[in-house]
């Protein structure tokens, strides 16, 4: 069930969009206004209390801290168009210039540096398991080999397992709603990423008394806000950052968005201090 050949392919198609934006010379040079007057921020669709669509409404922790950025640097709600950034495309579309920055439980990590920048961390989130209610066998990712696992193409939770955990078979999916579906119909026993998405799945009205989250994480994600390689936008989206945290907005929305989701975020992580910008 390992999905080599869908993930080369996708490799593939990444390197030759960075080959192209390479060669393309750069355009308008990374700051946020690359549409207009109004900002084009990447998030999830498909992960209810982090970035979720329902018609036009749009809503979760990520969302809200993204509108309070954009507000900090001027931007006001209605000039922020929001476009969905899977997993496996964040950084295609911000070298691609299709977003301004993206807000999208997107992981701080050295690879991803290589090709885009990062302000924040804005929250630290740890890698866990989500099995149906019923399972009592798997307390980490060591009851897993041998065992079939889902997680999410360009995913850093994806690559942990194959990095870590080569025994387990994992069925990459485009999102995880989708490895929820393979959860519940028994094609897989897990599904692996962050601690919060996985409470959020858990907890919508559809998938209550379903699924458990695990509860012993496994890895620390810090969540950065994506920007095209060369941004100018680092420091005053770090600002606004600590600001929304001392204003007490950063707690407020982490409660609001977790509310109803068996989830407490690592106080001894959170909120975590801005990394200085490059
Ligand atoms: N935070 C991890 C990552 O950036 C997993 C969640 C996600 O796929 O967005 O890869």
């Amino acid at each position: 069930m390992r999905s080599t050949k869908p993930l080369g392919l996708a490799a593939m198609a990444a390197a030759a969009a960075l080959t192209l934006t390479a060669c393309g010379g750069g355009g308008d040079g990374g700051d946020a206004g690359g549409s207009g007057d109004g900002v084009r921020i990447g998030i999830k669709y498909d992960q209810p209390g982090l970035g979720y669509r329902d018609g036009s409404e749009y809503t979760g922790f990520d969302v809200d801290v993204a509108k309070y950025v954009a507000g900090e640097l001027g931007y006001t709600e209605d000039q922020i168009e929001w476009v969905e950034a899977p997993s496996a495309n964040r950084e295609n579309m911000l070298a691609n210039d299709q977003v301004d920055m993206v807000f999208a439980t997107y992981s701080i990590t050295d690879e991803r540096k290589q090709t885009v920048d990062f302000a924040g961390p804005y929250f630290v989130a740890g890698q866990d398991l989500l099995v149906r209610v019923d399972e009592t066998s798997i307390q980490g990712p060591e009851d897993l080999e041998g065992k079939n696992l889902c997680s999410v193409t360009g995913s850093t939770s994806a690559q942990k397992v194959k990095d870590d955990h080569p025994g387990v078979g994992l069925f990459e999916q485009p999102g995880y709603a989708d490895c929820l579906t393979a959860l519940e119909s028994g094609q897989v026993d897990a599904v692996t990423t962050d601690d919060i998405i996985l409470a959020g799945l858990a907890s919508t009205d559809a998938n209550q008394g379903k699924f458990k989250v695990v509860g012993n994480t496994f890895s620390e994600e810090q969540y950065g806000v994506g920007l095209p390689k060369g941004s100018d936008q680092c420091q005053a989206i770090n600002d606004a950052i600590t600001k929304m945290v001392e204003e007490g907005a950063w707690e407020e929305a982490v409660t609001a968005n977790t509310e109803g989701a068996d989830y407490r975020y690592n106080a001894e992580l959170n909120p975590p201090e801005p990394a200085p910008c490059a």
